[in-house]
C-alpha cells in the first residue's frame, strides 16, 4: 500500500501543474492513495490574496475543495484520492482556521508551522547576529508551537517538524531543546495523530529528509506515529524516496505508518 499524503500544484503559486497532473503522476509511479494538500489561503488577513506566490486566494478555497472532490470521484477505480490541506499553524488564530475548515470534507489536516515570532522558518536571516543562547531559544519556541499545534486538535498530521533546519543546517546542532523535541513528541501520541517524514529536504540547503533519524526514534521511543509525504511541488517528485523512507523506518524499528481517510487513522505494516 503505497500512499503519499503530501503534494501541492499551482494554485498556491510556487508549485507547477494542475491537481490532476499529480494524481496521474501517482498512479504512473505505482501509488494506491494520493493525498492533495495544498498550502491554506490566509484566513486572517484583510486582503483576497496577500501572498500570491506562497498561498491560493481565500476566494479560491471553495473551488480547491471541489476539483479533488470531483477528481476523487473521477479517478476511484483507479487510486484514492484524498482531500487534504497544508494548514498554516497561527496559534492566536486557530479558531478562525477551524471554522475555516469546518464545512468541507476532509481526510486530513496536514498543520505546519511556517512562522515563528512572524518570521519565515526558512528565513535564512533569521539566524544573523543571534549568539548561542538567542538560537536555542528560537529552537525551543518552535518546538513549543509545534506541541501546541498538536494539541489544538484540528490536525491529523504535523508537517517537516525541524523544517527549521532547511536554510540553516546548523540549526539540528543547536543543543538545549531536546526536552522540548520531547513534549512535541508525547503530544502527537497522547492526541493519536502523526508527524510526516517529509522528503523535500532536497530541495532546500538541508538535503535529506525531516524530521531527522534521531528525532525519528525519539518518536518511535514515545510511540507516536509517522506518516508520508513527498511535499512535491512538481508532478515528477510524487513519491519521492518512497521506498527508502520505508526502509529507513524499519531500520530505525518502526512496524507501522498510517494514513488518514474521513479523519480517521488507517494503518499500514511497514
Ligand atoms: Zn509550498
Ligand atoms: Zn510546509
Amino acid at each position: 500500500m503505497k500512499f503519499d499524503l503530501h503534494t501541492h500544484h499551482d494554485r498556491c503559486g510556487h508549485a507547477s501543474d494542475k491537481i490532476k497532473d499529480y494524481i496521474e503522476a501517482a498512479i504512473q509511479a505505482g501509488f494506491q492513495v494520493i493525498g492533495i494538500s495544498d498550502h491554506s489561503p490566509y484566513f486572517a488577513h484583510e486582503l483576497d490574496q496577500p501572498q500570491p506566490g506562497i498561498a491560493m486566494a481565500r476566494s479560491d478555497f471553495p473551488n480547491y475543495i471541489a476539483e479533488v472532490l470531483r477528481l476523487k470521484e473521477q479517478y476511484q477505480d483507479r487510486i484514492e484520492v484524498l482531500l487534504g490541506v497544508e494548514s498554516d499553524f497561527y496559534i492566536d488564530q486557530i479558531e478562525l482556521y477551524r471554522s475555516s475548515y469546518e464545512p468541507y470534507p476532509f481526510d486530513y489536516i496536514i498543520g505546519s508551522v511556517h512562522q515563528t515570532r512572524g518570521v519565515s522558518i526558512f528565513n535564512r536571516t533569521r539566524w544573523k547576529g543571534k549568539d548561542d543562547a538567542e538560537q536555542l531559544d528560537e529552537k525551543k519556541h518552535y518546538y513549543e508551537l509545534i506541541r501546541d499545534s498538536a494539541n489544538s486538535g484540528l490536525f491529523q498530521i504535523l508537517g517537516h517538524i525541524d523544517a527549521m533546519k532547511g536554510y540553516y543546517p546548523g540549526f539540528a546542532d543547536i543543543r538545549g531543546a531536546e526536552s522540548e523535541i520531547d513534549e512535541a513528541l508525547k503530544a502527537v501520541a497522547a492526541n493519536d495523530i502523526s508527524i510526516e517524514i517529509n522528503t523535500s529536504g532536497g530541495t532546500k540547503d538541508c538535503g535529506g529528509w525531516y524530521p531527522s533519524d534521531a528525532i525519528l526514534e525519539r518518536a518511535l521511543h514515545f510511540g507516536a506515529d509517522v506518516t508520508f509525504g513527498s511535499d512535491a511541488h512538481v508532478p515528477s517528485r510524487v513519491g519521492d524516496d518512497w521506498e527508502l523512507v520505508r526502509k529507513r523506518l524499519r531500520e530505525i524499528g518502526f512496524s507501522r505508518w498510517v494514513f488518514f481517510r474521513q479523519k480517521r487513522k488507517v494503518i499500514v505494516p511497514l
